[in-house]
């Protein structure tokens, strides 16, 4: 597998699937095409992929990791920090020693303590912030965002979205079984909606997609005043802190000192 001719440095905290997005817009070509190139088609079929696996969102094997880390010009730690398995030595829900849940497959299906199925999202991280390539490219679609104790962005001071303010659809809902909808769309930028549009076509006919602007503003669902404002982002910025590598190594859960991290979730990480 050959590298790609021009790539891109991965943004804070940016999901896989966030960065193949803004990949695919940097050279002008499908989702679908970046997946082939890089590996991440599922193996034994020919020609373009239909569907990237959700558990891909979680984890890669070893060869899977090598060949993307090549082919986008990234070391493999750049690679495995897009993936939601490191922040499970601080994410119980993601760390295969504290559920039963022992292939990656299983963390993604049906894991209610991670948003699998769909994002949350603050449109104006979306918007980038302001170099030419957030400006091109758009801002990250980040990984914290897929955990339900993130509610809030700090930097921009507003309660994450959860919709589309098009369609109404779940952001980045999947299709098809599909972390990334409709892979062969190569009119849609990163931050455009990928839902197919609402409205009823013949059943033979692939519908349109929705294409709404996620980082327009949409209507707020109920003014906060500054008072809660300020307290919520006391609680994220406690929460989020918990979930930093780096952070504590103990806090306080019911009275008692806990810890935040176990050797034993590192060791057994996949
Ligand atoms: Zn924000
Ligand atoms: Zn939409």
């Amino acid at each position: 597998m050959r590298s790609l001719p021009r790539s891109l440095d991965p943004l804070t905290d940016e999901t896989i699937t966030g960065f193949v997005l803004r990949l695919a817009h940097r050279l002008g070509t499908t989702p679908a095409e970046i997946l082939l190139r890089t590996g991440l088609a599922p193996g034994g079929n020919p020609g373009l992929p239909t569907r990237l696996p959700l558990s891909f969102q979680y984890h890669l094997d070893g060869a899977h990791l090598t060949v993307f880390a090549r082919a986008t010009l990234l070391t493999p730690a750049e690679v495995a920090d897009m993936l939601l398995a490191p922040l499970g030595q601080r994410y119980g829900p993601l760390n295969p020693a504290f559920t039963p849940r022992s292939t990656p497959a299983r963390m993604i299906y049906d894991n209610p303590w991670v948003l699998t199925r769909s994002t949350r999202y603050c449109p104006p991280c979306l918007t980038g912030n302001g170099t030419p390539i957030q400006n091109r490219h758009g801002g990250p679609w980040q990984r914290l965002w897929r955990l339900p104790m993130i509610f809030l962005c700090v930097r921009h001071q507003r309660l994450l979205a959860h919709q589309c303010p098009g369609c109404g659809a779940l952001a980045k809902s999947p299709h098809a079984g599909s972390a990334i909808a409709r892979l062969s769309d190569d009119a849609l930028n990163p931050w455009q909606c990928r839902s197919a549009e609402a409205r009823s076509v013949p059943a033979e006919q692939p519908a349109h997609a929705c294409g709404a602007d996620l980082t327009r503003e949409s209507a707020p669902a109920g003014e906060l005043d500054s008072a809660t404002m300020a307290a919520l982002v006391q609680v994220q910025r406690h929460l989020a802190g918990l979930l930093a590598a780096g952070g504590p190594k103990s806090t306080t859960s019911a009275g008692a000192p806990s810890p935040t991290t176990s050797p034993i979730c590192a060791r057994r990480s996949p």
